[in-house]
């Protein structure tokens, strides 16, 4: 199964992810933790990303599509992978497309989890206190969902042209929106 889990900052992707792939024991993926991992090790890559971070920017699609290229070659992904926080533009949907294609394999679903901004910046100041997030703060996350809205949930008609998308409804509790992706998952 090869998987895209999409949806804004705060809509749930990262614990839901990690609710499937313990289910459907697929390879996680996370560009966010990735970037992060980079940062905290003091990685060239993470000196570059945090500058995008820290504002709510996206990082540079060749880097991103590097780090994915690379990934995916990997021993775990063989048979499958969940993508948490990539591809957030069309050039970069577009470079895993031709990924793919290169090795005969395609997306077989896309989840979007769907959640209103008033909710999100709630929950995302919530998880601030918890998780000291730089990227959580107020300002910070205004940005990531407006960066969200133009440039990533245009890739939601992308692959609604492949019939490959599934809206899904972020509310609720984990279980609940779970659920909701199970049923798909399920039927795949
Ligand atoms: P996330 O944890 O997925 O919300 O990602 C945190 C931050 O990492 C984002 O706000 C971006 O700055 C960067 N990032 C993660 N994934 C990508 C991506 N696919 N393309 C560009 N930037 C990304």
């Amino acid at each position: 199964m090869r998987l895209i889990l999409f949806g804004p900052p705060g809509a749930g992707k990262g614990t839901q992810a990690n609710i499937i792939a313990d289910k459907y024991k697929t390879a996680h993926i996370s560009t966010g933790d990735m970037l992060r991992a980079a940062v905290s090790n003091g990685a060239e890559l993470g000196v570059l990303a945090k500058s995008y971070m820290d504002k709510g920017e996206l990082v540079p699609d060749d880097v991103i599509i590097g780090i994915i290229n690379d990934r995916i070659k990997e021993e775990d992904a063989q048979n499958g992978f969940m993508l948490d926080g990539f591809p957030r533009t069309i050039a970069q949907a577009n470079a895993l497309d031709e990924m793919l294609s290169g090795a005969s394999q395609s997306i077989d679903a896309v989840v979007s989890i769907e959640v209103r901004d008033e909710v999100i910046v709630e929950r995302i100041l919530e998880r601030q206190k918890i998780e000291g997030r730089d990227d959580d703060k107020e300002d910070v996350v205004r940005n990531r969902l407006n960066v969200y809205r133009n440039q990533t949930e245009p890739l939601k008609s992308f692959y609604a042209e492949k019939s490959i998308l599934n809206e899904i409804h972020g509310m609720g509790t984990v279980d609940e929106v779970f659920g909701r992706i199970d049923e798909v998952l399920s039927n795949l």
